[in-house]
């Protein structure tokens, strides 16, 4: 019911008001969800939103429940997986294997799973695949393109096939624009550097105005000049739709993300924002230089988290509550640690 989407709510009206995007605006609202509103926020918001006749409540959210699915060599890929996915930039972080693309390709409708549900606002995904589709984009892990083809022709071509037929030209010129492609619409796919073709990817991605976007792993092999690029990017479209964003890598979530689960083995670890993952680990990190013939020792000894080397000496970090010696300091933690300690399993209570 509408009551259930005070997340979008709070997405959209507070606590930055600049966040609230036209495109919103531009979506219906009647009945129920009017009186909702009206309680809630100022006249002038409720008439804007009143006057519009779209058919998409602004307020979806994507809703994963029990998701589980096991391949035929016994693999369990995602075991009971539930998820309530908002508006804005979501990342799905695990390490390889964890789960990620079988739940990437499951929610993009690509493949079945063997119990759960996933609802699009009101739409039942598993159910109803067609008009899914025509919500989603998706950028795969590997988006296979034409080598000889022009980046402006293969995305003419794919707006076709995506049923396309007013405006195309527009749309098609407005796309490579926006993805900062225009200088080199009339160059052949083949000669793009990484971060041009996920550029590239993300251009047909957003064809048909989805309301979701997938992205699988978009910045693994790009450096960082391109990666950058691409989280400017993918940032401003994440104002606007459901973004999942599936990484092993920290940064691209640390980077963009306001919401995130941790998954590892099928099953979600954390999910929350970044800052409260950060919360639950404050003050629990510890730090000291070793040397390096104590390292086995100390990892026998404590929960590490982590070594870094620094001017050729291991530098530990480790996780407690309490001080693991004295040769220790309190140190910062960031959303690596976090990620560590999850996948580790570090902050299960211990058996006594
Ligand atoms: P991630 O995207 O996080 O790397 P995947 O979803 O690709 O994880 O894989 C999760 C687990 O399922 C892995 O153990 C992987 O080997 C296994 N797996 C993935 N696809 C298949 C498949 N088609 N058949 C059998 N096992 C698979």
């Amino acid at each position: 019911m509408f009551g259930d989407r005070s997340y979008g709510l709070n997405g959209i009206f507070s606590p930055k008001p600049k966040v609230v995007c036209p495109k919103i605006v531009t979506q219906g609202l009647f009945g129920a969800k009017k009186q909702y509103l009206t309680r809630q926020y100022p006249t002038k918001w409720v008439n804007l939103l009143q006057n519009q006749t779209t058919t998409n409540p602004p307020f979806m959210e994507l809703r994963i429940q029990n998701l589980t699915k096991t391949y035929s060599n016994g693999v369990k890929a995602l075991d009971d997986v539930n998820l309530t996915i908002p508006r804005g930039m979501f990342g799905l972080l695990g390490p390889n294997g964890a789960g990620k693309s079988t739940l990437m390709r499951t929610i993009a409708t690509l493949q079945e799973a063997d119990k759960g549900s996933v609802r699009l606002g009101e739409l039942d995904v598993l159910q109803h695949p067609m008009e899914v589709r025509k919500q989603l984009g998706y950028l795969p892990q590997e988006f296979g393109v034409y080598p000889k083809i022009s980046a402006y022709d293969m995305l003419d071509h794919i707006a076709i096939l995506k049923g396309i037929r007013q405006d195309r030209k527009a749309l098609v010129e407005e796309l490579l624009k926006r993805v900062n492609l225009w200088e080199v619409r009339k160059k052949a796919l083949g000669g793009f550097s990484g971060g041009m073709k996920q550029r590239f990817g993300i251009a047909q991605a957003l064809i048909g105005d989805p309301k979701l976007i997938i992205v699988d792993e978009p910045t693994a092999g790009l450096d960082p000049g391109e990666r950058n690029r691409f989280y400017n990017l993918l940032s401003e479209i994440g104002e606007q739709v459901i973004v999942i964003l599936s990484t092993h890598i920290v940064e691209d979530v640390k980077e963009l993300c306001s919401q995130m689960a941790i998954i590892d083995r099928g099953r979600v670890l954390f999910a929350g924002s970044p800052a409260e993952a950060l919360a639950q680990v404050h003050h629990k990190i510890w730090t000291s230089s070793v040397p390096k013939n104590r390292l086995q020792e100390l990892t026998a000894q404590w929960p590490v988290i982590s070594t870094r080397m620094v001017a050729g000496q291991p530098v530990v970090y480790v996780f407690g509550d309490e001080q693991p010696d004295q040769g220790f300091v309190s140190a910062e933690a960031d959303l690596e640690d976090v990620f560590f300690i999850y996948i580790k399993g570090f902050n299960k209570p211990t058996k006594a």
